[in-house]
């Protein structure tokens, strides 16, 4: 058996989704006129709240072109110390937007005091950056961020005259965790990116929703970045199947993380966290500093090496999960024995 738990990225379209993305019909979508890709930008705008939404081909762009639309030439943006679009997108805010990211420092729980957020706010002054933006992100690192914390700083972001995205790669998998309306969460922000590609097993896609006006340019900075697609309702189509049938079953990834990390647990020189959604992160201690490697002879692809992360998804079922936790024991038992 092999088991891909590297990322919920590499779900395959199945035969339903692949009939779906067969069946579409299609139009250039540089000039507007792809019905598949008209309808599930209004649908998933319709679902969150928002005016809009422009189909991209990746999160990263789809964030980048979201950055460069809030921000000029020479303006910051507040983002945590670990997030996805600062440390995992090849810093492109800065290269290709001339955007100065301000790193903020994470509590223990993965929220950004509120403090901490306010004094990194600029003053006007001709020394600074010009601060216009705070991007949260959530799920982030696989833990859904509480409401509370969600509200308290898109607040305080409106009340100092920033503009507020959220990073929502895994947007549903926080939503369906923290049991809100995703319209609840999305209308916190001024935008949020959404990705299909991950735990909602398109094969590609990313969605940036917001107002018609900010779209506008978004939708501007997406031909510049090379994202303009042609014939992309088969994408698209593959995109509204994600969203209308894989959406609530995102709570079986979620109880398979948790089924795993109970699996788990009291192994020695394994230290496994209760998982918020469908990430379960093994800290391993010095001896076992092989077991990735040694879980990837056996078929269980993972990442990292002393902390491991396993992520669920639509292509796991309930009987690899007890695999993969019985493979774990064994070769963690056996490494801590060498
Ligand atoms: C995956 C991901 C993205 C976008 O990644 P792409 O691979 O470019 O689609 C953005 N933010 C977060 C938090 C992600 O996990």
């Amino acid at each position: 058996m092999r088991v891909d738990l590297r990322s919920d990225t590499v779900t395959r379209p199945g035969p339903a989704m692949r009939e779906a993305m067969a069946r579409a019909e299609v139009g250039d979508d540089v000039f507007g006129d792809d019905p598949t890709v008209n309808r599930l930008q209004a649908s998933a705008a319709e679902r969150l709240g928002f005016e809009g939404s422009l189909f991209f081909p990746s999160g990263t762009q789809c964030n980048l072109a979201a950055l460069m639309s809030w921000c000029q030439r020479g303006d910051e943006y507040l983002v945590s110390q670990d997030a996805h679009t600062y440390s995992h997108e090849g810093g492109g805010a800065a290269v290709l937007g001339s955007i100065q990211p301000q790193p903020l420092e994470l509590e223990p729980d993965g929220t950004i005091a509120l403090s901490r957020l306010e004094a990194a706010i600029k003053p006007r002054d001709d020394h600074f950056a010009r601060t216009r933006l705070l991007a949260l992100e959530n799920t982030f690192g696989g833990r859904a961020l509480p409401l509370t914390f969600m509200r308290e700083a898109t607040a305080l972001a409106r009340r100092r005259g920033l503009a507020t995205h959220l990073d929502g790669a895994r947007f549903f998998n926080a939503t369906v965790k923290l049991g809100v309306e995703p319209k609840t969460l999305a209308t916190l922000f001024d935008s949020v990116s959404i990705c299909l590609s991950k735990g909602l097993g398109a094969p590609a896609g990313s969605l940036l929703l917001g107002t018609r006006d900010f779209l506008k340019d978004a939708r501007r900075w997406r031909k510049v970045l090379g994202g303009g697609m042609r014939q992309v309702g088969v994408l698209a189509a593959a995109g509204q199947y994600a969203l209308d049938h894989h959406v609530e079953r995102l709570a079986v990834d979620h109880q398979h993380a948790r089924d795993l990390a109970s699996a788990l647990a009291g192994l020695e020189g394994v230290q496994v966290d209760e998982p918020s959604t469908n990430m379960v992160w093994l800290r391993v201690s010095s001896q076992l500093e092989g077991l990735g490697a040694a879980l990837e002879a056996r078929g269980v692809l993972t990442t990292g090496t002393s902390l491991l992360r396993l992520v669920l998804h639509l292509d796991v079922s309930a009987e690899q999960v007890q695999f993969v936790a019985r493979v774990i024991r064994e070769e963690a038992t056996r490494l801590a024995r060498t």
